[in-house]
Parts: C-alpha cells; structure tokens; sequence
C-alpha cells in the first residue's frame, strides 16, 4: 500500500470510529433506560436519544466518508476480496450508500419517538392495555414505511427494512423459506399435540431468583462468557448489548415459578454476547466490529440455549449440580423428568418461553402481521383481533389478554415495525446447519457436553463464525463455514430426531 492510500485508510478508520462510538453511547443510554433509569427520566432520555442518533447519522453521511471511500476504491480493488481492508472498505462502502438515503432529521425524531414508545410500552404491557400504545404504534408504523420510500425501487415495502438486519434477503425470500419450513413442521406440531401432554409441573415449583440467578452464571461462566469484559442485569425483555468488543453486556429476568424462563433467557443472551466477545480485536468500533445479521446472531444465542442448553449430555451434567441449588423442589424429579419438561412440546402463547418445535409458528405469525401492516392491509387498531385469530388458528391457543398477547415483545414498541422477527427462524436454521459443521469437524462436541466442557464448540464458532464480524453477508458465511447454502433440512432432521426420540413419533 503506498503512503497516500496508508493516509486515506487511516482517516477512514478514524472516522468510522467516530461513528461507531456514537453508536455504542446510544446503546449505553438504551441499556441504562432498559435497567436502571427511572421512569421520570423517559422525557430527556428521548430527546438525548434523537441527539445522539442525528449526530450519528451526520457523520454516517458526511460527504468527506464519500470522497474517502471513492479515493480508496482501486487500493480495495487490489485486495482480495476476504482481506480485512477490502471487507472493511466493502461494507462501509454499504453503510454509506444506505445512509445517504435517509434523511438526519428522519433519523432523529425516529430515535426520539423509539425511546417514548418503549417507556409507554413498559407500563402498557402490565397495564394489559393495547390502548395506551396504539398512537405510539401508529406512529411506528408510519416512520416505517417512510423510511421503506426512501429505498425506491423495492421489491416490497418490508424488504429496506429486511436489509437493515438481515442484509440481502427479502420478503419473498423469507416468505418461500417459511412456506416450505411449515409446510414440515406442521405435521411434527400436529403428530406431538395428539399425544398425552408431558408433564412440567416441575418447572413450575419455587426458584429462588438470587438462586437461579447463581446458576446461571455458573453456566455461561463455563460457556465462556466473560464477566471481565461484561456483566448481567435484570430488564423487563432481556437483551444483549456492548459498548465495545471488552464490554459486552447481558440482560434476563427471572419468575420464581417458571424457572425455564430465567435459565433459558441467560444461555440465549450469553450465545448472543459469545459472539461479539470473540470478534477479532482488529475490528474494534469499525463497521466490522459487530455480528453479521440478525439470522447469525440468532443462530450463535438459539445454538447455546437450544442445541447446548436443552441437550441431554448438557443435563447428565448440570442436573445433578441444579439439584442441589433447589433441593426442595428437585429432589424428587429424576434426570429423565427433567430433560422431558424443558424440552416440552406444547402449544402456548408466549414466544421467548415456546419449545423448539412451535417456536417458529410464533415467528411466523409476527412476520406475516408486520408485512400486512406495511402493506396497508392491517391497521393497527384491527392487530390485536388479527394477532388473536393467528394464536387460535396456528397454535390453537387464544389469548386471554393483551400482556400475553401482542403486548409480549418488545420489538414493535421499541423499534421499527418490519425487518427483526424473521432473524429468530433464520437463526434456528443456521444454528443446527453450523452445529453439524462443527461436530463433523470435532466429533467429541457432544461427548464434551455431558462434561461440562465446551471449549471445542466456543473455539470453532469463535475461528469459523465469530472472529469474521460483518466480514461475510449471511449467504456467504453459511456456504463458508457449512460448504452448502442456507437449508431447512438439517432443522428438520434434527427435530425429528430429538422429538421422534422423546414423543416416539414414527
Ligand atoms: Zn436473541
């Protein structure tokens, strides 16, 4: 690289620093909202918010960021196309051309307004009262599809927003991948319904939360979270957040009656923080720094908390360590009781409690609504009526309120409406097909398990998936470390395995 070039690519990295620090302070304000700030504090938070999140978007579309990255383009042209500057160069190159589409002001009062409509939502939610976040609703929905017009030219109004977490993929991509997905899962919910409904009464007895809270550091301890570069609070949706690649926080919330609720949140947000504290260093505050997509993302927390987490090995270990934390309520409940009540097959109303095999019928009854309401087809006065006819027709539950009901996630109320819940289902995917990599790669993975040892799997995940960031598009990273593309077949393969095993399912 000649002097000039040297120059240019570290006033590069400067200014995208820059723009990554604004980034993670807007997150240090969200994780404080989302923990410890007051309610009386919402009014200034959102206007700091809208402040931060302008400054950002200015620097995002600086003209200079333009003339920068086009001076650089024969230097990124000479490179490979996997070298760190040319990876660098690629996706800042992406940043840049999707941020000059979108105006500062449109930026800011869209920040503002998340931070009012999540403190609304808070209060909403217990309230029961769909009422109070309608307006807030509206309003997102709106900004949604502004912010849609400002990517003319889509194939569909959800797809600028698809982009932004899933980059590359499409409604009509993710719509085919689901029709086929339910197409097999339907029979497999079905078939396990007509069976006698397994007992989990057991995870229903009394949990300690400080108890529960213990063991669940001692897992993700062994995972290899690293609390010297994080640490664990208690929030109403929990989360996974960094202000750094040495700062990477979780948050989980716990009930003293339903212990999966509190265990399965802190192995999932863990998956998530594993992932952005093996990033390679090299990456810091630039726009490789973070997770690829929403999907990886997903795939990295549902692999802990799914295909680690409600494994048996994992239990022929842990169990008996569980069993002592709550002796009152598990001595008398045998391994086998146990593996069968976390890994529960039932149809129910919440999606971050739902088991592996329903799981993605909740996905895709919020993907399916956020389309229509981006389309124009439903409004959002019309959601909660249409949100209970897909729980009574998909899962054969029907909310009896609005709290369990389409008051449950956080994201519509604190984000836009479009483009997060199809990450969940692609995550699912991508985990299994990963894992599979991984155990052909280190066929002890398993075996290490029932150990309590995962060094094997966390170093593979770290080399092959973890350490890129944002180097690879999702598409590339699955081809690259799995050598085939995105398929639902290894899920498939594996519910039927894990289910037909515990339902004797033929
Ligand atoms: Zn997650």
């Amino acid at each position: 690289m000649d002097k000039t070039m040297k120059k240019k690519m570290e006033q590069l990295k400067s200014k995208l620093m820059e723009i990554g620090d604004l980034g993670y302070i807007s997150s240090l304000l969200n994780w404080d909202q989302s923990t410890y700030m007051p309610p009386g504090g919402a009014p200034a938070r959102a206007r700091q918010m809208a402040l931060i999140g302008r400054m950002a978007h200015e620097k995002q579309t600086d003209a200079k960021l333009g003339k920068l990255l086009d001076a650089l383009e024969p230097y990124r042209q000479s490179l490979p196309y996997d070298s760190d500057d040319a990876s660098l160069l690629r996706v800042a190159r992406r940043d840049f051309e999707l941020a000059i589409k979108v105006p500062s002001a449109f930026m800011a009062d869209f920040y503002g307004h998340c931070a009012l409509s999540y403190e609304n939502w808070t209060q909403a939610r217990p309230a029961n009262d769909f009422q109070k976040v309608a307006p807030f609703l509206e309003k997102t929905l709106d900004l949604s599809r502004q912010f849609a017009e400002y990517f003319p030219g889509y194939e569909h109004v959800g797809d600028p927003l698809i982009n932004l977490n899933d980059e590359g993929m499409k409604a009509s991509s993710v719509r085919a991948l689901f029709a086929s997905l339910r197409q097999q899962l339907v029979p497999i919910v079905k078939a396990i319904s007509a069976q006698p409904p397994a007992d989990d009464a057991c995870v229903h007895r009394h949990f300690p939360e400080s108890l529960q809270s213990q063991f669940g550091v001692e897992v993700i301890t062994a995972y290899g979270y690293d609390f010297k570069r994080g640490r664990q609070d208690k929030t109403h949706h929990p989360f996974m957040t960094k202000f750094s690649l040495g700062d990477v926080r979780i948050t989980t919330r716990f009930d003293e009656h339903f212990l999966n609720n509190g265990l399965f949140s802190t192995l999932h947000e863990a998956g998530h923080a594993l992932y952005e504290q093996n990033i390679n260093p090299a990456f810091e505050a630039t726009p490789l720094g973070v997770g690829t997509s929403s999907g990886v993302h997903e795939s990295q927390s549902r692999l802990w908390e799914n295909l680690v987490g409600r494994s048996r090995p994992f239990w022929e270990f842990y169990y008996p360590k569980l069993q002592k934390v709550f002796p009152q309520s598990l001595k008398d409940v045998s391994l086998e009781a146990f593996y069968r009540a976390i890994n529960h097959v039932k149809r129910s109303l919440i999606r971050t409690e739902a088991d592996e095999v329903t799981y993605n019928l909740h996905v895709m009854i919020r993907f399916d609504l956020e389309l229509q309401m981006l389309e124009g087809k439903l409004a959002v006065r019309d959601l909660p009526e249409a949100w209970n006819a897909r729980y009574t027709a998909d899962l054969g539950v029907t909310p009896p309120d609005h709290k369990d009901g389409v008051l449950q996630d956080v994201h519509w109320y604190s984000n836009f409406i479009g483009g997060v819940f199809q990450g969940y289902t692609l995550g699912n995917l991508i985990g299994v097909q990963m894992m599979e990599a991984a155990q052909k790669a280190h066929p002890t993975i398993v075996e290490d398990m029932g150990c309590g040892k995962f060094d094997a799997l966390r170093s593979w995940l770290k080399d092959n998936v973890n350490w890129h960031g944002r180097k690879y598009l999702t598409d590339e990273l699955v081809k690259r470390v799995t050598g085939k593309p995105l398929s639902i077949d290894p899920y498939i393969h594996y519910l039927k395995r894990k289910y037909g095993e515990l339902y004797q399912l033929s």
